[in-house]
């Protein structure tokens, strides 16, 4: 293509636009279409001016960035965290637009990010925080504009506070600016679960198309927050051995397998999952080279790098986390016969629950936990059967697969709505 760029391994955008040019070729994306794809329809940086409790005042930057909205509202999670750039926050619009089209959901993408780290602030400062950083977005946010949601370091808490704070400077309530809001305030049942359960159908429909069983098979999770925790309990539940977990601090490693409710208990007590009983610890580096059936990172991006790929040994990735393999990474597992379910596919359950948040919300008619997960897993089956049958037509990976369903989708909507003026 023109202007080629050399792409930098460990910066996200870079990844993004690669895997985007990837599928350009197969699906023969004109350059026109290409260019369009390749850049984000807007982005805000804001400073978020704050009090801290010590009376000081600090200055946070904080990002909001809009891929596309052709398919819908743009719609991502917003992160807190002390590495976010504006680069990762671009890059996760991007995968958002393509999450959001390859389980055929009516959103665009868009992605959010504070960098701060909430591990050294106060929940009085961390909302003051999030009050600030909403209303300096506010301009672009809003239930048919675009909707965010939680990701890395934000909850429900602070999804309320975002509502409350916009709903304040528009004199009524407006629960749909944003999802995974506390259920009190108009959040769906199964919202908190829903990232972890999409993760758990996805590693089910791979292990069927392979003819396993998950009973007794050994899993390996990296990050033991919201989807990795989830997905632990819901796999152990279903007879997989969970081998090792790890969180920021570390791993821990058990070969005849973890006690997970214990060790939700253990980690809901002493915050991180470190000396629990009867287990070894090891690093995260470690924990993502071990001998395993399936390997699910769920934590950031960028661990599987042409660093480890040579010597990750699982059969099965599953991509709970957004961005945690590097294209060059993809290559070496490809060439190994690993299998890579994408995380814009393997994640996707987070925000299809939004969406379902969002549509409960606006016909004001809520569903059933057990309506939620149903509806749920009939959308991951779908999309997964729709990825393999691109992946059988166009003898590809599942990540190029996937891709190849979510560009094109994206590509003939852009068609439809044509370029404006
Ligand atoms: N942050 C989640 C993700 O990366 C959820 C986004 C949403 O629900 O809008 O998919």
């Amino acid at each position: 293509m023109k202007n080629k760029k050399k792409y930098i391994q460990d910066n996200p955008w870079h990844s993004a636009l690669k895997q985007l040019e990837n599928v350009a070729k197969i699906i023969k994306l004109s350059e026109s279409e290409l260019e369009y794809l390749r850049h984000p329809r807007r982005e805000l940086t804001v400073s978020v001016p704050v009090k801290m409790d010590d009376g000081n005042l600090r200055v946070f930057t904080g990002y909001r960035v809009q891929h596309n909205d052709i398919r819908g509202p743009y719609k991502g999670g917003i992160r807190f965290h002390p590495e976010v750039t504006i680069d990762e926050v671009r890059a996760l619009a991007m995968w958002m637009t393509w999450k959001s089209a390859v389980v055929n959901i009516p959103y665009g993408g868009a992605k959010g990010g504070v960098v701060c780290d909430p591990d050294k602030l106060t929940i009085r400062e961390l909302e003051r925080i999030t009050r600030r950083f909403t209303n300096e977005i506010s301009i672009i946010i809003g239930p048919s504009k675009d909707v965010p949601a939680p990701d890395v370091n934000t909850n429900a808490q602070i999804m309320g506070w975002i509502m409350d704070t916009y709903s304040m400077n528009h004199e009524f309530a407006i629960p749909g600016v944003v999802t995974g809001k506390p259920i009190s305030l108009g959040g769906s049942l199964g919202r908190r679960e829903a990232t972890g359960r999409g993760v758990t159908f996805t590693c089910m429909n791979i292990l069927k198309k392979l003819n396993k069983d998950i009973k007794g098979l050994n899993v390996v999770i990296q990050g033991f927050g919201n989807v990795g925790s989830v997905a632990a309990q819901l796999l152990y539940d279903l007879g997989a051995k969970i081998i090792a977990v790890s969180d920021v601090k570390g791993g821990i490693y058990n070969s005849n397998g973890l006690n997970i409710p214990k060790l939700l208990e253990y980690a809901s007590k002493n915050r991180y999952v470190e000396d629990f009983p009867q287990s070894e610890k090891i690093s995260n580096k470690q924990l993502l080279t071990l001998k395993c059936d399936i390997l699910i990172p769920a934590a950031l991006e960028n661990q599987i790098t042409t660093e480890n790929a040579d010597k990750i040994k699982a059969k099965i990735i599953v991509e709970g986390a957004n961005g945690p393999t590097t294209p060059e990474a993809d290559e070496i597992l490809n060439s190994k016969n690993i299998i890579v379910m994408p995380d814009i596919l393997a994640n996707a359950g987070g925000v299809v629950v939004s969406y379902f948040e969002w549509v409960q919300g606006n016909q004001e008619y809520f569903w059933t936990e057990e309506e939620v997960n149903t509806k749920l897993k009939q959308i991951m089956d779908s999309a997964f059967e729709y990825v393999c049958h691109k992946k059988d037509k166009h003898k590809v990976d599942f990540r190029r697969a996937a891709y190849i369903v979510a560009v094109s989708r994206v590509a003939e909507a852009m068609k439809h709505r044509g370029i404006y003026p």
